[in-house]
């Protein structure tokens, strides 16, 4: 997608703080961290919502969980983590490419 900022990032024409790349996924700090510490995980191909999984897709981001799983302790994630997948308007969706943030580094609430 040529005006997607997610898509730009994954080819290098806009900058991003990297912690993590392989051939199919990249991770990243998001710009505006909402905890201590907050992180982007993206597939480097762009479709914008799970209603668009396939069986590859599928695949894809149960490889990226288990990535996530792997490497949180190295993030500085050890004590815990939230995962939050922002699915269009009414999530507040910002940018339609699909990502899954990784929120930390201190005690998150949860309540409504
Ligand atoms: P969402 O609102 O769920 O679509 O999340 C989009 C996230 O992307 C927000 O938390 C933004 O702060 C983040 N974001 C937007 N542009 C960039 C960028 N260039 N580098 C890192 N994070 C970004």
């Amino acid at each position: 997608m040529e005006d997607c900022i997610f898509c730009k990032i994954v080819k290098g024409e806009i900058p991003s703080a990297k912690v993590y790349e392989d051939d199919e996924i990249l991770v990243f700090k998001d710009i505006e961290p909402l905890t201590k510490i907050h992180l982007l995980l993206i597939p480097k191909e762009h479709f914008k919502t799970v209603a668009e999984l396939d069986g590859k897709r599928a695949a894809l981001l149960g490889r990226a969980l288990q990535k996530i799983g792997a490497l949180a302790p190295a993030w500085g994630l050890e004590k815990g983590y939230r995962l939050v997948i922002n699915q269009g308007e009414e999530a507040g969706q910002s940018v339609p490419h699909l990502h899954i943030h990784i929120l930390g580094g201190e005690p998150l609430r949860w309540e409504k």
